[in-house]
C-alpha cells in the first residue's frame, strides 16, 4: 500500500504542483494518475521515491514513512518506467536489462539469464537482446523499459506515462501485455498517464488530477464513469461511452490556429519571438514536430543560444488532419503547451488545437447526432403509420414499431 497523506509540492518559483494530495493505492492492485499535461502526475509520482521531496505531508509505503528511508535503498523496492523508455544508447538491450541487478551484485551470468528471461516475459523476441535501443522501435523501447523495472522483483513499479509516445495500436497491445503480466505479478503499480480510455481500462483505482495539482476524485472505473463528481470529471471522462465513442469521429474541419514554428537550429530569440504562453513549437527542416521549448524569459534563456534537441520537451502525441477528435484530444491533453499538435499527411507541421476546441467539437457532433437520430425514428414512425392506415391496423406491429423507433433514438442519444 501506498499512501499519500495531505502531500504538498511546491516549486521553488512558487508554482505549486501538488496540493494537498490524499489517496492510498492499494496492495498489488493498479492505481492510475490521470489528468491534463501539467497537473502534478510527474511530481506526485516522483515523491513516491523521493526523486523530489514534498514541501509538507507524508507518503507511507505500507508502515513505513517514505521519508525516513534513505532514498537509494527506497528505490531498490521501486521500479521506475518512463515515457521515452530512457534506456541508455550505448549498452544492449540485455545489458540494459541486466544494469539493476548487476548494480546490486549479482553476478553477471545469472543477471544476463534473468535478463533474457524478461524480455520473453514482456514478449520481445529474444533475438533482440544484442540490439541496441536505437535499433528498436517505441513500442519495443518501451518493453524492454517495463523489463528493465522489473529485473530487481521490485514490489512497487511507478510508471509515467510508459505508453502515450507510440502509436494507438501499439498502445493497445502493449496495453493488453502489461495487464497479463500483472495478472502474474500482482506489483502495487502505480501508473500515469493523460489519457482517460487508458486509465479507465488499466486501473484498479483511479485518480483524476486536475491543473493546480488537486485531487477531483479517486474512484474506480465504473464510479468515475457512471458517478463523475463534479463538471470537471464528467468533460474529462466522456458522459457515457456513447459520448466517448464520438471521439473516434473523423475529426474533419478542426479550427486549427496557425500557430507559428520555429527550426531546430536556429535561435532562442527566434522561438521567443514565436512563444504563446511561454511555449514554441519546434520543427526540423521538413517542418516536422520535433518537440516544445519552454521560453521563460529567465535564466533558462538567459545565454540565448541556439535550439537544440535536448532543450525539448518531447512530450505529446501528433494527431492527423484527417484523424480522429481523439486523437486530437489526445494530442492537446499531452502536450505541456496545452496545444495539441496537427500535422498533414506528410508529417508536417499544419496548426495547433486545444482540449477546449475538440471537446466543443464532439459536442455538437453529438447534438447533430442526437438530432439526426430523433428525425430519423420520426420518419420511421410517420412511415409506419402511413402504412397501418392504408391496411387493417395489426396492433402489434404499431407498437413494435413505435417501441422501435423510441429505442433506435435512445441508443443513439449520446447525452443518455
Ligand atoms: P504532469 O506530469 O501532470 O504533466 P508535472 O508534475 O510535470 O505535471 O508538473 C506540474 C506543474 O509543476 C506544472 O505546472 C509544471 O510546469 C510545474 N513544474 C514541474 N517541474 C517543475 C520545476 N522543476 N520547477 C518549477 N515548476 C515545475
Ligand atoms: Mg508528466
Amino acid at each position: 500500500m501506498i499512501r499519500l497523506e495531505s502531500v504538498t509540492k511546491r516549486y521553488p518559483d512558487g508554482t505549486i504542483a501538488v496540493n494537498s494530495l490524499d489517496l492510498t493505492a492499494p496492495s498489488g492492485q493498479i492505481t492510475v494518475f490521470v489528468g491534463p499535461s501539467g497537473c502534478g502526475k510527474t511530481t506526485s509520482l516522483r515523491m513516491i521515491n523521493r526523486m523530489i521531496e514534498p514541501t509538507s505531508g507524508r507518503i507511507w509505503l505500507d508502515d513505513r514513512d517514505a521519508a525516513s528511508v534513505k532514498p537509494a535503498e527506497l528505490r531498490r523496492g521501486i521500479g521506475y518506467v518512463i515515457q521515452h523508455a530512457g534506456l541508455f544508447p550505448h549498452r544492449t538491450v540485455l545489458d540494459n536489462v541486466a544494469t539493476v541487478p548487476l548494480l546490486l551484485g549479482q553476478d553477471k551470468k545469472k543477471a544476463r539469464a534473468r535478463a533474457q528471461e524478461l524480455l520473453e516475459r514482456v514478449g520481445l523476441d529474444p533475438a533482440f537482446a544484442k540490439r541496441y535501443p536505437a535499433q528498436l522501435s517505441g513500442g519495443q523501447q518501451q518493453r524492454v523499459g517495463v523489463a528493465r523495472a522489473l529485473a530487481a522483483d521490485p514490489p512497487v513499479m511507478l510508471m509515467d506515462e510508459p505508453f502515450s509516445a507510440v502509436d494507438p495500436v501499439v498502445r493497445e497491445q502493449l496495453q493488453n501485455e502489461f495487464l497479463r503480466l500483472q495478472g502474474e505479478l500482482g506489483k502495487t503499480i502505480v501508473f500515469v498517464t493523460h489519457d482517460i480510455d487508458e486509465a479507465i481500462k488499466l486501473g484498479d483505482k483511479v485518480a483524476v488530477l486536475r491543473v493546480g495539482g488537486t485531487l477531483a476524485q479517486f474512484a474506480s472505473p465504473a464510479e468515475l464513469l457512471s458517478q463523475p463528481a463534479d463538471a470537471f470529471v464528467a468533460g474529462f471522462v466522456g458522459r457515457d461511452r456513447g459520448y466517448r465513442a464520438l471521439g473516434f469521429a473523423r475529426s474533419g474541419v478542426l479550427p486549427l490556429s496557425d500557430e507559428q514554428a520555429v527550426a531546430l537550429g536556429s535561435s532562442i530569440r527566434a522561438a521567443r519571438d514565436v512563444a504563446v504562453d511561454g511555449w514554441a513549437l519546434v520543427v526540423d527542416g521538413g517542418r516536422r514536430p520535433q518537440g516544445w521549448l519552454a521560453v521563460d524569459g529567465g535564466d533558462r534563456d538567459a545565454a540565448l543560444g541556439d535550439i537544440t534537441p535536448d532543450l525539448l520537451n518531447l512530450g505529446g502525441t501528433l494527431a492527423g488532419v484527417g484523424g480522429t477528435l481523439r486523437e486530437a484530444l489526445d494530442a492537446a491533453l499531452s502536450s505541456p503547451s496545452g496545444r495539441g499538435v496537427v500535422v498533414d499527411d506528410d508529417g508536417s507541421f499544419a496548426g495547433t488545437v486545444t482540449a477546449a476546441e475538440v471537446l466543443a467539437r464532439i459536442e455538437e457532433r453529438s447534438a447533430q447526432t442526437r438530432r439526426e437520430a430523433v428525425e430519423t425514428a420520426g420518419a420511421r414512425y410517420a412511415e409506419l403509420q402511413r402504412a397501418d392506415s392504408g391496411a387493417p391496423v395489426e396492433v402489434g406491429k404499431h407498437a413494435g414499431g413505435g417501441a422501435h423507433a423510441a429505442s433506435a433514438a435512445q441508443s443513439a442519444d449520446p447525452a443518455t
